[in-house]
């Protein structure tokens, strides 16, 4: 047996008191939590800094991983969309798995347990079949035709199938409002509801994407333009991106609101009062590498939204890294407390997929993982302790 204490323990929903120890078994896994004065002090392994499970990242595209520095910062999503598309398939694909085994990887070096990632493809299933991480593979599906809603969504389960056959764990989810109609939204979040299973979506990456809403101007345009789609059948909405599409998600689906960079004051208030299931992810390092912006994380907070944090991919970011997206947070928010987004790296991801039980909290004998938390806010560093 081994003995973990540290300046602070933090089991995933709060700090617990100073004198709280770990017990480890022999393959240092969690299976007791006690106080320092049940053990002999000389016992214990005791650590400069603050012990937390393992983190869950809410979102990330694995099979983006070839596309590291490929793509121009702040050009917007306009351009970085057009860039995905135009490289995303310029590797052979031997080299683009070699990418996401190296993601694979770094994630686990930097305390990661359970990521919620993003597959358009059937790519990604050998490095998630070999992994330690636990992935839910999100089968992204693209149509903003309404006619090819049930088509889409067919292709989608086959796909979702794909990893469902060697026991990966995986749901459907719409890529973004732009580019899933709302026919296509409802049929995956019926789908979710009878799987009981979450659902994801990005929202509000760009002012463009209001403005595509509301008055059928803007970027998006260029956009459809560029890649030969017309879209005739789209009509504006007059209303925000998210207020035109949160009633077609089934009010009881575990349901993820990726990005959330331009999202309103207001646009929190009536998607919440419409949908008790959202789930707010923060991916602050992709939001300056692409708009080179962030969302108002202080009024997410005032608002009591359920936080996560996600990495995106390496399209978007120097690494994968949980305690970067931290360490961005804190510095440009100074005043927020550690707690919320300790919780939003942790527990509230393992809620958001259905995994409390089993990760994102210290719990005995379940697969939380540890991690020790080291350095100054802003600076931190993360080793993983198990
Ligand atoms: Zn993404």
């Amino acid at each position: 047996m081994q003995f973990l204490g540290a300046t602070q323990v933090f089991s995933g929903k709060e700090f617990l008191p100073s004198n709280t120890i770990l017990v480890l078994d022999d393959v240092r896994k969690l299976i007791d939590i006690i106080s320092l004065n049940e053990i002999d002090e000389l016992k214990v392994e005791k650590h400069e800094g603050i012990i937390t499970p393992g983190f869950i990242n809410a979102h990330c595209h694995l099979e983006l991983s070839h596309l590291k520095d490929t793509i121009k910062k702040h050009t917007g999503i306009v351009d970085f969309g057009l860039g995905v598309m135009q490289h995303r398939n310029t590797l052979p694909e031997t080299l683009q798995i070699e990418a996401m085994v190296e993601a694979d990887k770094e994630m686990v070096k930097q305390g990661i347990v359970a990521v919620g990632d993003i597959s358009n493809t059937n790519l990604s299933i050998s490095t998630k079949k070999a992994s330690n991480i636990y992935y839910h593979t999100f089968v992204e599906l693209i149509a903003l035709n309404p006619e090819r809603a049930s088509i889409v969504f067919d292709n989608g389960q086959q796909l979702l199938l794909d990893f469902k056959n060697v026991s990966l764990h995986g749901s459907l989810a719409p890529h973004a409002p732009y580019s899933a109609s709302k026919e296509l939204i409802q049929l995956i979040s019926h789908y979710c509801f009878q799987n009981n299973s979450p659902t994801s979506i990005h929202n509000q990456e760009s002012k463009a994407e209001n403005d595509f809403f509301q008055f059928k101007i803007g970027d998006y345009l260029r956009l459809y333009e560029q890649i030969g789609l017309t879209i005739n059948y789209f009509t504006p909405t007059q209303k925000s991106s998210l207020l035109s599409i949160i009633d077609a998600f089934h009010p009881s689906v575990n349901t993820l609101l990726v990005h959330n960079t331009f999202s309103s004051n207001e646009d929190l208030k009536i998607s919440r009062q419409l949908h008790q299931q959202l789930f707010w992810c923060l991916c602050p390092n992709a939001n300056l590498y692409i708009e080179n912006t962030l969302p108002d994380i202080t009024e997410l907070i005032k608002q009591n939204c359920n936080l996560v944090i996600g990495t995106d991919s390496l399209a978007s970011n120097s690494g994968l890294s949980m305690i970067d997206e931290i360490n961005t947070i804190c510095k440009n928010f100074p005043k927020i407390p550690l707690d919320i987004l300790l919780q939003a790296a942790t527990f509230n991801g393992a809620y958001f997929l259905g995994i409390s039980h089993q990760y994102g909290e210290l719990n005995p004998n379940t697969n939380c993982g540890i991690n020790l938390i080291e350095g100054k806010k802003g600076e931190f560093r993360v080793k993983k302790l198990a």
